[in-house]
């Protein structure tokens, strides 16, 4: 604990919620986290946060933003739903004000404006219904954002981190770990939800890559292409992107006869900078 808050000394999340008459709107991926202890370990799983900027996204009734807070960070927190504006706004006071509560989209918002050009972590425990768009979104942000820690559904985390060769290995881990190291720090169960989801969330901690690669949106048309009939080979898969693509794989040093799960970060990344030479 810093800056002399305690998150104990607050009404619970729970009887917040009760006094003030409100639930979980499942459209708008509602799950709320009420234990101090898991919000508390995710807050430490981001590292040392004392006097550090944070953007949080679906603060909701506010669990997680507490364990912010009292981990010593300022927090511009970007929540849709106006209904948990009441149970945010007493935060502001209680932590000297380095809360700054924005309600709106967070899909819409222009986070560098936001943050007035400071870098900021992005800590959150994403509605499930947007979580990959603002993953996606976050990767090909600016120099505003700095490290990720991200709760998503446990399906969606292991896609993240997955490596070549498996099932899971896709899309978002080529376009993510093009910019960031993934990895996955704990699973979070069901039951630790408010209302529980289907399914068990998980952790995902992302760390800027020294060797980030830059074109993302070239990297997004190629495995696009790629993922999209991921059990062809890739000399069919890509015929979507272009009529020479026997041609784009032997500028990419790929086998015609390869299929998409089996090429790793660097070869998406010739491939994408072939296409982009091509396209040029
Ligand atoms: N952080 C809280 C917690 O851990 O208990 C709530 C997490 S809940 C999974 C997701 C939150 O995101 C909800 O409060 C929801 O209203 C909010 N939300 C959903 N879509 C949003 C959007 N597009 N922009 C901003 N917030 C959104």
């Amino acid at each position: 604990m810093t800056r002399g808050v305690n998150a104990d000394d607050l009404p619970t999340l729970r009887d917040e919620l009760e006094a003030h008459g409100l639930w979980a709107n499942k459209g708008l991926g509602q799950h709320f986290l009420l234990d101090l202890n898991i919000t508390r370990r995710i807050a430490r799983t981001a590292g040392d946060l004392d006097g550090k900027r944070v953007l949080e996204v679906g603060p909701g009734p506010g669990g997680l933003t507490r364990a912010l807070l009292e981990a010593g960070a300022e927090v511009v927190a970007v929540e849709k739903d106006a209904r948990f504006l009441p149970l945010l706004e007493p935060l502001i006071a209680w932590s000297d004000g380095r809360l700054t509560i924005v309600n709106d989209d967070a899909l819409m918002v222009d986070e560098a404006a936001l943050l007035k050009g400071e870098r900021a972590a992005v800590i959150s425990n994403l509605p499930y219904n947007v979580g990959t768009p603002l993953l996606v979104k976050w990767l090909k942000a600016g120099a505003w954002r700095g490290d990720m820690t991200l709760m998503f559904q446990k399906e969606v985390a292991q896609r993240i981190v997955a490596k070549p060769g498996g099932d899971a290995y896709g899309r978002l881990a080529v376009l993510t770990q093009a910019r960031c190291d993934a990895r996955l720090e704990f699973i979070v169960p069901a039951r630790a939800f408010t209302p529980p989801p289907k399914i068990s969330s998980a952790i995902v901690r992302l760390t800027d890559r020294a060797d980030a690669y830059a074109h993302l949106d070239a990297l997004e048309r190629v495995t696009a292409a790629a993922f999209g009939q991921r059990r062809k080979m890739l000399r069919s898969a890509l015929k979507s992107l272009t009529p020479e693509a026997e041609t784009l794989l032997a500028q990419a040093e790929l086998a015609p006869t390869a299929r998409a799960e089996e090429i790793d970060q660097a070869g998406f990344r010739r491939l994408a900078e072939a296409w982009r030479s091509n396209a040029a």
